[in-house]
């Protein structure tokens, strides 16, 4: 999203992760699980550690990278967190024991377009990320926003989509793809709309919506 060198000047600035952290990087970066980037889960959590949640609905916890970021950056948080891929779900339940961090983050397993029965036993919620099939995006907001607090606020990542959102759809090769960026199009355009909520696209990472209450 920005150039190269701007991206490569920026994430030099960051100052390193705790060693297990960076390890995870690491196994996320070999094995394509797509964690936050790392200029954009900075902006989240320093928005996040402005904004002091109390407690946090993560939808996507895949290793549980972010969880466990946010967890460390908010010491005081509890962090609700659901992922429907099995293997990621243990992965993710394994460094958040490892972290010592169990207490504080609830591992759910699932698939969040059906649990929200289930989560609905955790909110309120101050703060909900969304960070799964972006093509459902709409619906997790509808489903899980009626769960928030007074002043909540949802962030969703990925939301430029490596800046596909912004390109001529016949630029791109397959019909899914094409699908799913006019789809986070319309979200992105939608969240604008909404009456009750103003949003702020951040270009950072993969782009983050940031959608408050008015
Ligand atoms: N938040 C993580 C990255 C999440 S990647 C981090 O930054 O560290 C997106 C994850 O969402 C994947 O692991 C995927 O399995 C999961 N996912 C996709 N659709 C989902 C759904 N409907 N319910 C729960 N999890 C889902
Ligand atoms: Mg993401």
């Amino acid at each position: 999203m920005v150039n190269e060198e701007v991206l490569e000047y920026l994430e030099n600035l960051i100052p390193d992760r705790p060693q297990y952290v960076e390890q995870m990087e690491n196994f996320a970066k070999q094995n394509g699980v797509p964690i936050m980037e790392k200029t954009g889960i900075e902006v989240l959590l320093l928005l996040l550690s402005m904004q002091q949640p109390k407690k946090i609905l993560e939808i996507g916890t895949a290793i549980g990278y972010s969880a466990i970021r946010m967890a460390l950056k908010l010491p005081n948080t509890e962090i609700i967190t659901i992922e429907l891929d099995e293997e990621r779900f243990h992965q993710a339940n394994q460094h958040i024991k490892k972290m010592g961090l169990d207490k504080r983050i609830h591992t759910v397993y699932g698939d969040a377009l059906n649990a929200s029965e289930n989560i609905k036993k955790f909110a309120p919620f101050d703060a909900l990320f969304i960070d799964a099939t972006k093509a459902k995006y709409a619906k997790f907001f509808q489903i899980y926003e009626p769960m928030l607090s007074e002043n909540g606020v949802i962030y969703t990542d990925n939301v430029l989509f490596k800046g596909t959102v912004a390109r001529d759809r016949s630029e791109l090769t397959t019909r899914r793809q094409r699908t799913l960026v006019r789809k986070l199009d319309e979200f992105n355009q939608w969240l604008y709309t909404l009456d009750s909520y103003e949003t702020t696209i951040i270009p950072v990472g993969d782009g983050i919506a940031v959608t408050k209450r008015k």
